[in-house]
């Protein structure tokens, strides 16, 4: 069964998308943990980071955030996230990066 990220890709389920290429698509998170905070997603659907093959679209993933976030107008900075796993608060098994930026961000995260 399609991943919700792919619902989306496929403009099965409604998303505010601000970018997209032939590997990534990217879109504003529903419920936002910055004033930027984008989910980058690569095409191919990978449940995350540790079922990674060695290529493939998620390999697009930083070029795509370098993209966005000089759109958003982040040049002040701004941290990618990737959690894999549940422990360390994946929600959803198809890989994706959070761009957040906007304010200051504390390190180290929760
Ligand atoms: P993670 O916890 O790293 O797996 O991140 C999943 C993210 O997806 C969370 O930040 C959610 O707020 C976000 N999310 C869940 N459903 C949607 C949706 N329909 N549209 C946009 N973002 C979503």
């Amino acid at each position: 069964m399609a991943s919700l990220f792919t619902k989306i890709i496929q403009r099965e389920i409604p998303a505010d998308i601000v970018y997209e290429d032939d590997h990534v698509v990217a879109f504003r998170d529903i419920a936002p943990v910055a004033p930027v905070h984008i989910l980058i997603v690569p095409r191919e659907e990978v449940t995350g980071v540790a079922a990674l093959p060695d290529s493939g679209d998620h390999q697009h993933l930083l070029n795509a955030a370098r993209k966005i976030a000089e759109a958003e107008g982040l040049g002040d900075g701004y941290r990618l996230v990737i959690n894999q796993g549940e422990a360390a608060g994946q929600t959803v098994p198809h890989l994706h990066m959070h761009l957040l930026g906007g304010r200051d961000l504390a390190w180290p995260p929760g």
